[in-house]
């Protein structure tokens, strides 16, 4: 058993800023608002945290999980962490308060109170039981990989305002494993408005794990070209415009594989209900190409789409898209945008589908995947409650069944 920490010592929690992607997952789902962050870092509030660990599954790259005893008046202080390059080193806890041995397995039980919270997060904080084991962070900011451009295609219509590019990384002889629903980080060159290197930027693949080309030592990205936030302002994204400007034989900076949660189960006749809308559709086509390679298994689930865009020339891969069996895949696409159409989001047409998502729901072999805009995740859980309620259930319950066995998985920015 643990000993408890003598009263002025604390386990304090700290993120490591080397390896941090900076996705913003440990603030969403910390329960008790303890993480915050600038342009630099993300940091734990000593002020605030309570080890409850609602945060630690989820981070996609385990820079969340690191711990430093320290006398409890000297704990760093979120200003300080903020202007971190790196963690400092332990520091040795003077005699009088170093009564209590700790080691890195027991931070949940060394930090007061032990309770553990729930978390804040929509979806699940575990992997389906049946995916694959990942690797991730095999490739780190000081030890980056470099990838050759093998392919950079625009995926959606010239003459529309979404530039979204389809990018192929070859790795070569090095090894990158990688499963669907995975991402990776891209180092863009150059430094920031401080003078600082660039952080690595977060992309999902778009390919199944055996490659873009099947057996091949290569991935896909769904980039597309930032020009505005996502309040309308002019904004020139960094790695976006890198990325959609890169030309064959260019050399990028890779680091990870990440995520080891928003994965696909294994398991025969598992379902998919995916929702996405925009670049959100990129872990969507690593899945349903997955499927598609192993067709004549006969072994495959069903596939339920939503997937939203403005137009459908806005649509990535919309013509390979559309070419899919349609009893391979159903199919739902809601546009916004499309002139004399209604503008339809994901969830209308899950309302619109409520029987054939019920069905599935009804099914513990399907699981939900949900990507692209933060703003649909409200819509679309609303939509799931709905159509759970008109079959006289409880979504709450299916709600929490589906978290708990990893079936229902948001990736949303
Ligand atoms: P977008 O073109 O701005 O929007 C796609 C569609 O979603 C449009 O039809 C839009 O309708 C609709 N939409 C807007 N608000 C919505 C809401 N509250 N509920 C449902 N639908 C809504 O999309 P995008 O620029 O491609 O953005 C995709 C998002 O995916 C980005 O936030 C990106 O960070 C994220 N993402 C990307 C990747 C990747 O690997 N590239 C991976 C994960 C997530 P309107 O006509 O009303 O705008």
């Amino acid at each position: 058993m643990n000993a408890p920490l003598p009263a002025e010592v604390l386990k304090q929690h700290l993120i490591d800023p080397e390896i941090c992607i900076r996705c913003n997952t440990c603030e969403e789902t910390c329960p008790i608002k303890a993480i915050t962050h600038d342009s630099n870092n993300y940091v734990v509030d000593p002020e605030i945290c309570n080890g409850c660990m609602a945060c630690v599954p989820p981070c996609p790259t385990g820079a969340i999980d690191n711990w430093r005893l320290m006398v409890r008046a000297e704990a760093y202080g979120v200003q300080e962490q903020l202007g971190w390059e790196e963690l400092p080193g332990e520091k040795a806890l003077p005699e009088s308060a170093a009564a209590a041995p700790v080691g890195d397995d027991d931070a949940a039980a060394a930090a007061e109170p032990v309770a553990p919270a729930p978390s804040a997060a929509p979806g699940a904080t575990v992997p389906p039981w049946s995916a694959a084991h990942p690797y991730v962070n095999l490739y780190t900011h000081k030890a980056p990989m470099t990838a050759t451009v093998v392919g950079n295609y625009r995926v959606t219509g010239a003459d529309t305002e979404s530039d979204i590019h389809h990018i192929v990384l070859d790795f070569g002889d090095l090894p990158f494993p990688v499963l669907e629903g995975q991402s990776i980080g891209i180092l863009p060159p150059g430094v920031d408005a401080q003078g600082r290197a660039h952080h690595a930027r977060q992309y999902s693949l778009a390919s199944p794990r055996d490659g873009e080309r099947a057996g091949y030592n290569n991935l896909s990205l769904t980039v597309k070209r930032v020009t505005e936030d996502h309040a309308g302002a002019a904004a020139h994204g960094v790695c976006s415009n890198y990325l959609c400007d890169l030309a064959k034989n260019d050399k990028v900076q890779v680091i990870g594989p990440f995520g080891h949660t928003f994965l696909m189960p294994n398991h025969p006749r598992a379902n998919l209900i995916m929702i996405c809308t925009g670049t959100g559709s990129a872990p969507m086509r690593a899945m349903t190409e997955r499927y598609r390679r192993r067709i004549e298994t006969g072994e495959n689930g069903k596939l339920l789409l939503f997937f939203g865009a403005r137009t459908e020339r806005e649509l990535p891969y919309f013509g390979p898209l559309m070419k899919l069996p349609r009893d391979f895949i159903d199919i739902n696409l809601a546009l916004s945008r499309e002139a004399g159409q209604p503008k339809r989001y994901v969830q209308d047409l899950i309302r619109d589908r409520a029987g054939a998502v019920r069905e599935l729901l009804a099914d513990r072999n399907t699981c939900i995947y949900v990507c692209g805009l933060k703003g649909m995740e409200v819509g679309v859980l609303d939509a799931l409650r709905e159509v759970t309620l008109q079959a006289g259930e409880d979504w709450s319950i299916l709600h929490d069944a589906l978290r708990r066995e990893g079936r229902l998985h948001f990736e949303t920015y």
